[in-house]
């Protein structure tokens, strides 16, 4: 059900941003949902479910409706979800993913080391990162995530804001947002429930070593700014 295209009826408001109402898909039966925007919306309007979200007390899974183009990430939609009177959210599953993260490079004398990681639900090797949270900048929850997975405190050099986009499966889009980071050891203490392994290596080997294509642009535009900048 998740990105699929939907017919909405409204039927209530809940607060600001926040309605009930009804959606059909393809000719099929009506079904409750919810609908979430920052726009103001008709009676009846075509959108799509960025959500599916389950609550104590209610059977079965509940869509979330938004408009086309607008994007919502987990934090807020509980945010918004949290105003649903008498009912609590259990789970919620998002069609759009945000994480923050850091190409975290060390200097010694003779060369320059990057940071890469393997987490634990993976067999490939990529850079520190994590899930946003309500309130944080992405900075904010860049160095937070480095902190938690490597124990480095690091500093964000300016002007490096790197996108990677996939679909991590299925319809889910995800954007990951990476800093250029700055530690000062090379001493790594790794979160074993996240993190599998790590290693420090130049940047030759950290191309031989990471097989996604934006990942490897993304080292390549690090490579420049190190030398430009760091
Ligand atoms: P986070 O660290 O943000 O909490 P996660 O550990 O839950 O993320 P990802 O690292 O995004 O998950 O990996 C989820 C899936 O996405 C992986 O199984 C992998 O197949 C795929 N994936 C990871 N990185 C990339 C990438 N750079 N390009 C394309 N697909 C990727």
């Amino acid at each position: 059900m998740i990105a699929e295209n939907v017919r909405v009826s409204l039927f209530g408001s809940i607060s600001e941003g926040l309605y009930s109402a009804y959606i059909g898909t393809g000719g099929a039966s009506n079904k409750s949902a919810y609908v979430v925007t920052r726009k103001k919306v008709k009676e009846y309007f075509d959108g799509v479910v960025v959500a599916v979200a389950e609550f104590e007390g209610l059977d079965g899974e509940r869509p979330i409706v938004s408009t086309f183009g607008e994007v919502f990430y987990e934090p807020e939609l509980r945010r918004i979800l949290s105003k649903l009177r008498n009912i609590r959210l259990k789970s919620i599953r998002c069609l759009y993913e945000k994480s923050c993260g850091g190409i975290i490079f060390y200097k010694t004398r003779q060369n320059t080391k990057i940071l890469l990681v393997k987490n634990n639900n993976g067999r490939y090797w990529s850079f520190p990162k994590g899930h946003i949270e309500e309130g944080e900048t992405e900075q904010e929850t860049a160095i937070r995530e480095i902190k938690e997975e490597t124990g480095l405190d690091v500093t964000l050099i300016h002007g490096f804001r790197e996108i990677s986009e996939y679909s991590p499966f299925g319809k889910i889009r995800k954007r990951v947002v990476f800093f250029l980071a700055r530690a000062f050891t090379d001493n790594v203490k790794i979160q074993e429930e996240e993190i599998d392994s790590y290693i420090w290596v130049d940047l030759q080997q950290a191309r031989k070593l990471c097989s996604y294509d934006n990942d490897l642009r993304i080292i390549e535009k690090a490579e420049l700014t190190i030398h430009l900048k760091a």
